[in-house]
């Protein structure tokens, strides 16, 4: 057996109590628990990868996500990692169906593939990163818990705020008042996650227009499969539409680009896997469809993997990659400096693969 062989791949689940529950329209997470698969080499090199389960977004449990990761691992043990083109690609072809499951699979062999050529993930991707401040979400509650969290935040240093709506058109309002009182002159997204149909998303943004709030962005106002919507409320208002929900697979992605339905995308690496997401990113650009960088719950091995890519390939107006944030117990090594506390990331003192193993 070579040195750079696969030799052993090891799969568990990870978690994490938050520092409060995470709330959006469509569910909660109270916890991070998700999947760590960890690729192994002869020579003692290991890469990880994380698989974010959101059961309650994608459907995915973490058992079956267990099993798959594992059945993936024997199929991969005795290759050479310098075959990581190949790994994969049999990732694709494994683990479709379950994109949780590809993203951590394929996230674990090009950080054992990086570690080994000795080069940080982000130069796979190509350009020279820059630094980078990410959006911080406030979550459903109350008004009150919207204004101290956003106050908090922006005292931390945070600029961006990205409110989630969606379950009380009245309250919804006086919770984005909150926290843009909170937070003056700092920039203001709203998610609905699915929550709206194309006139209520109108008459919500018009209502906050008529109040003074400059919104910035608005995220998934629509229901997943209602593309006429999406398209209306993007053609309706000036502020930047995307599509999260609704860009879930190639298709859908592929689909809201080349119609011009959105003026963004969500790219979530954890929906599309790493190669249907690079092919998405370079459509995208050509078409003049804007681009953000997301996640699901997650801790900073997900997010760095996401980092890598967003920063290294360029292209992404917007980060939204605060999940890290809330976790209420570190589960990850990684360099302090690449994630100061005020949400700016700086991948470039990374020296090797994603730079985050578990702590
Ligand atoms: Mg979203």
């Amino acid at each position: 057996m070579k040195e750079t062989a696969i030799r052993r791949v090891k799969v568990r689940k990870i978690s994490a109590p938050l520092i409060m529950p995470f709330t959006i329209s469509s569910g909660s997470h109270k916890n991070l628990e998700n999947v760590l698969i960890e690729v192994e080499l002869k020579n003692g090199i290991k890469g990880f990868g994380e698989a974010p389960i959101a059961a309650h977004i994608t459907g995915e449990k973490i058992e079956l996500t267990q099993k798959n990761l594992l059945s993936f691992g024997k199929k991969i043990s005795g290759f050479e990692i310098e075959n990581y083109w190949k790994l994969m690609i049999m990732a694709e072809e494994q683990l479709e169906k379950n994109r949780a499951a590809l993203f951590a699979a394929q996230t674990a062999v090009i950080d054992a593939f990086c570690k080994t050529v000795r080069i940080p993930m982000w130069k796979l991707y190509g350009s020279k990163p820059f630094k980078a401040q990410t959006d911080i979400t406030v979550v459903i509650g109350s008004a009150k818990d919207a204004f101290d969290f956003t106050l908090a935040m922006r005292r931390r240093g945070f600029k961006i705020f990205k409110i989630k709506v969606g379950t009380d058109f009245d309250a919804d309002i006086n919770r984005v008042m909150s926290a843009a009182k909170a937070a003056p002159g700092c920039e203001i997204y709203i998610d609905a996650n699915c929550a709206y149909s194309a006139r209520e998303a109108l008459s919500f943004i018009s209502e906050l227009k008529k109040r003074g709030i400059p919104l910035s962005l608005v995220e998934q106002p629509v229901k997943k499969d209602d593309y006429c919507g999406l398209a209306e409320v993007s053609a309706k208002t000036d502020i930047p539409v995307l599509a999260d929900e609704s860009a879930y697979g190639l298709e859908d992605a592929a689909r809201i680009i080349k119609g011009r339905l959105a003026t963004g995308i969500n790219i979530k690496l954890t929906k599309f896997g790493l190669l249907r997401a690079a092919e998405i990113r370079r459509l995208a650009l050509a078409c003049g469809v804007k681009l953000m960088i997301g996640q699901m719950m997650e801790s900073q091995l997900a997010t760095f993997a996401a980092l890598h890519f967003a920063l290294g390939s360029g292209g992404f107006d917007f980060l939204d990659l605060d999940t890290p944030y809330f976790l209420a117990k570190g589960l990850m090594k990684y360099p302090k400096k690449c994630a100061a506390s005020n949400g700016v990331y700086d991948i470039r003192p990374v020296k090797e693969g994603a730079g985050v193993q578990p702590a």
